[in-house]
């Protein structure tokens, strides 16, 4: 019995066993995290770092679909390990329940494919940061608020976040989110799948607003020749040209 058919039919060989062969990493076990492990799980994933600190909560029981109220107080990455490694059939799965940061994520973060499913912008800027100064990590970033999300792929080669974005002075990430978890998981892994198969869309975001009347937009996001962050790429070619 082989429990990814439909997929092979879908997808082909190659690409599920390019899914079943990649190492992933998901920084953040919350609503997106759950809801994109889940997918990528489903997918035929099989190798996974989770990261997450945090202890599950009454409050996250609205979108976060591997919890249930047993679980309230315990590490959400301790949950996890117990849950999917009872469901599904896997080659490899790490977990680290520490804060991401500076000092820490080359440490942490050995796997090049990295989805972004946090819920604060010091995190999402760090990864920003992070793959856009390593040749080989490409980044699956998202970002949801209330009824809206946007995801975008990220690589050392494409426009960033600090290409657009302002870096906040403070952290606001007490959000009142319910539905758009699980649209944000299915664009981000789709972005996933563009990327294995050779159709990674560059200086694209996605945008997607869940109020009526719903709606879904494609970005350009221009590359900043002045960007602090992935600037430097530019400067590396250059110089490589030169010589
Ligand atoms: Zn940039």
């Amino acid at each position: 019995m082989d429990l990814f058919s439909k997929n092979r039919a879908l997808l082909g060989d190659d690409t599920v066993d390019i899914i079943a062969s990649s190492n992933i990493t998901i920084v953040g076990c919350g609503g997106t995290g759950c809801s994109t492990l889940l997918f990528l799980l489903r997918l035929g994933a099989k190798r996974f770092t989770l990261i997450d600190f945090d202890r599950i909560t009454d409050s996250n029981l609205n979108r976060q679909i591997f919890y249930d109220k047993l679980d309230i107080g315990l590490f959400k990455t301790d949950v996890l390990s117990k849950k999917i490694e009872k469901d599904f059939d896997l080659d490899s799965l790490l977990f680290h329940k520490e804060k991401i940061v500076k000092e820490n994520i080359d440490l942490i973060i050995k796997d090049n494919i990295i989805f972004d499913c946090t819920d604060n912008l010091r995190t999402k800027f760090l990864l920003n940061s992070f793959v856009c100064n390593n040749d080989e990590k490409v980044l699956f970033h998202s970002g949801v608020d209330r009824f809206n999300g946007q995801v975008m792929t990220i690589r050392k080669d494409t426009a960033c976040l600090d290409c657009f974005l302002k870096r906040p002075d403070n952290e606001t990430d007490k959000l009142n989110i319910i539905t758009p978890v699980a649209m944000t998981s299915v664009l981000q892994t789709q972005l996933f799948l563009d990327y294995i198969t050779g159709f990674m869309e560059k200086n694209n975001m996605i945008f997607f607003d869940l109020n009526s009347p719903i709606s879904i937009d494609r970005v350009k996001i221009e590359k900043n020749k002045n960007c602090i962050t992935c600037r430097s790429y530019d400067e590396d070619n250059s110089k490589q040209r030169k010589t």
